[in-house]
């Protein structure tokens, strides 16, 4: 670390770049990598750490696979990009047609996005849409749970748990949308029809005022962690229909196996309006996102002749995404993915179950490749993000939440690296708040 050049650009980064959520006055440290592979980074300072993140979700084969460099160099031969207004190509077309066959029946109809966020929108956007197409265009409002995120746009942000979504300061700017009381059962619960009184409250008041129900099925990510009844989904999706609400899934964080099914829709008998995928499409290669909705939707939005989705990112469909979206579907159907993950999720149980006893922790779960330790206060970021890294893992937990979500194709003995790591640093939070 005394290397001349790495301080160089350390100051750098320090006073000129903003890193996700944090401060430009008092910016947490970072870490510099200089390469990753299989689930390894490598810092610039010789240390190796053992990913258990997965670059947030994204990574699921583990860093500089071969398959994907080539997907992604065979096409940066033919063409980088091009404009999809007017224009289309072969990785979109190939996408299309995979995410079609692989998502619920009716989603046949998709729109490429260029981040998570913007997936959404569009989703927001379509729903809205449809309604006035309909000629009902007061129903422009969302329904969705507490506790949940959807992104960091302001359409998204507007969805996300206004407590946990870390947009509070934005109340104000943000429309006002309805919030129902997230699901108390947990994944593997029996199911309380109870859970499903706030919705139904909600929608029976406002049913002429909503477009949409929108929430992360099963898992709700970056809102806090939670595992839920997947009854509570097949409720809702009746509700919807009952007060003709558009009932739209955010899978950017569950899709492409995470939960142990392909999509966490999977757990359900039902199938959305809309479907939201991003974060694992590309492998962790590149950003890249996309909005499925049915015959019904689509054709409804053209009801007033228009027919016209009022949206178009300059990026969209870029064809070096999709090329390496296409190579990394391949690489998951044809991999052992559910039995990975399967077994990813015994091991996660069973090795940070120590945590359960420890005075400040409140909770451990783990559904498939996602392990969680919620503590019962907020961690100190950078004092448990230098320790964990000091014990060679790379770990980021958020606010009272330790977890991992390491990719696929990680060995038991890595795994375990990762989980010790996680027992020990919690361990040693809670002995010195005891302390
Ligand atoms: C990450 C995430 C988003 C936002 O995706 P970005 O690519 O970061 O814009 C939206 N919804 C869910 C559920 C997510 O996990």
């Amino acid at each position: 670390m005394d290397d001349p050049a790495i301080q160089n650009r350390l100051a750098f980064d320090r006073n000129h770049l903003w890193h996700p959520y944090t401060s430009m006055v008092e910016p947490l440290p970072v870490y510099p990598v200089t390469r990753a592979e299989g689930v390894r980074l490598y810092l610039e300072d010789g240390r190796v750490l053992v990913d258990g993140m997965s670059s947030w979700w994204a990574a699921i084969h583990g860093y500089n696979h071969p398959a994907l460099n080539a997907a992604l160099a065979d096409q940066s031969r033919r063409m980088a990009h091009v404009m999809f207004g007017g224009l289309t190509h072969p990785p979109a077309v190939e996408l299309g047609r995979r995410l079609v066959a692989l998502t619920p029946a009716p989603l046949d109809k998709l729109f490429f996005a260029d981040s998570g966020s913007v997936a959404v929108e569009v989703a927001l956007k379509m729903a809205v849409q449809y309604w006035h197409a309909r000629k009902q265009p007061q129903k422009h409002k969302l329904v969705t749970i507490r506790r949940g995120y959807h992104g960091d746009t302001l359409g998204a942000m507007a969805v996300c748990d206004p407590v946990t979504g870390m947009h509070r300061m934005f109340a104000g700017v943000l429309p006002q949308h309805f919030f129902a009381d997230p699901p108390r059962c947990g994944f593997d619960d029996s199911f309380d029809p109870g859970d499903c009184d706030s919705l139904q409250a909600l929608l029976e008041r406002h049913r002429n005022e909503i477009a949409a129900l929108i929430l992360e099925p099963v898992v709700q990510g970056a809102g806090g962690m939670r595992f839920y009844s997947p009854e509570y989904l097949n409720v809702a999706r009746e509700m919807c229909d009952h007060y003709n609400v558009l009932l739209i899934f955010d899978e950017i964080a569950t899709g492409f196996g995470r939960t142990g099914k392909l999509f966490a829709v999977e757990h359900t008998r039902i199938a959305p309006d809309i479907l939201c995928l991003g974060k694992a499409l590309t492998g962790g290669y590149l950003t890249l996102a996309a909005t499925l909705t049915s015959e019904r939707v689509a054709t409804g939005l053209a009801a007033d002749g228009s027919g016209v989705l009022m949206h178009g990112p300059t990026f969209m469909g870029n064809p070096l995404a999709c090329a390496v979206a296409n190579a990394s579907i391949d690489l998951l159907l044809a991999s052992p993915w559910q039995a990975r993950v399967q077994a990813i999720e015994q091991q996660l149980k069973d090795e940070l179950q120590p945590c359960a006893g420890l005075p400040h922790v409140a909770d451990v779960r783990a559904l498939g490749a996602i392990g969680v330790v919620e503590l019962k206060q907020p961690v100190d970021m950078s004092r448990v993000q230098q320790r964990f890294v000091a014990e060679g893992v790379w770990v980021r937990p958020f606010g009272r939440l330790v977890y991992l979500m390491p990719p696929y194709i990680i060995a038991a003995d890595q795994l375990r690296q990762l989980t010790r790591a996680v027992v020990k640093v919690v361990s040693e939070i809670s002995n010195r708040s005891a302390a």
